[in-house]
């Protein structure tokens, strides 16, 4: 644990010196992670709301405290990656399983295959959800209701979902629509894991999260449909 935390550090430097700053060195990666921690002062955290939504399309349905880390993401840590999971079971299982304390592990969504979404952790939360602690604290965690072995069961209403949820998480912490930072759990350093497997169509799934960026009114755009889907935003006018 210490020597991966060092490495971290180094590499946080090697970036520093790379991009030419002067002030270079252990105090600069000090800061770094000082900024990361100050907002979990008493006092200082940002107010939550139970059943708060991220995603206007979905449904809040709570996951165990014990399966999910408080964060003040994107200010602590920057998010840049979506991890799509399938779930290997029913979409009742998913939530059955992330409301379960002894399970150790949940992801901020899940999709169904008739295309209901439920979101279970806040986005600025780091889900446990990748088995991989750099990644799940830079990104947001999908699950999709399924078999990795049954094409059958992603379904065009799963896909068209999935693909506006994406999305709006995209356009939210401007991430890049490709796949260096829409990625499946198999592709997580380290994992075991294999899904979404297969049968998951990438090259289906990429343009439908491109058409659904394009579709999202732009920001300052006062539709009903811009307002309702900007909780962060929402809470970023009153304060
Ligand atoms: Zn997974």
């Amino acid at each position: 644990m210490g020597g991966r935390k060092a490495q971290r550090g180094v590499a946080r430097r090697a970036v520093l010196i790379g991009g030419g700053a002067a002030l270079v060195g252990a105090g600069v990666v000090a800061q770094d992670e000082l900024r990361r921690l100050w907002w979990r002062l008493p006092g200082m955290e940002k107010k939550r709301v139970e059943g708060e939504l991220d995603h206007a399309g979905a449904v809040w349905t709570a996951a165990s405290r014990a399966n999910w880390r408080r964060a003040d993401r994107p200010d602590d840590y920057t998010i840049d990656r979506v991890v799509i999971h399938v779930v290997q079971g029913s979409y009742r299982t998913a939530l059955r399983v992330f409301k379960d304390p002894g399970h150790g592990a949940a992801a901020h969504y899940v999709v169904g295959k008739d295309g209901r979404v439920a979101q279970m952790i806040r986005e600025l939360d780091v889900a446990f959800h990748a088995g991989n602690r750099d990644v799940n604290e830079r990104s947001i965690g999908i699950e999709h209701e399924g078999f990795v072995d049954r094409p059958e069961d992603f379904t065009d209403a799963m896909y068209a979902s999935s693909a506006r949820l994406t999305a709006g998480i995209c356009a939210r912490y401007g991430i890049p629509v490709d796949r260096e930072h829409i990625i499946g759990h198999v592709e997580v350093p380290g994992t075991d894991h294999t899904d979404p497997g297969p049968h998951w169509d990438w090259d289906r799934y990429l343009p439908m999260v491109r058409q659904a960026l394009a579709a999202r009114p732009s920001p300052g755009t006062t539709t009903a449909g811009a307002a309702s889907d900007g909780v962060r935003r929402d809470g970023a006018n009153v304060a």
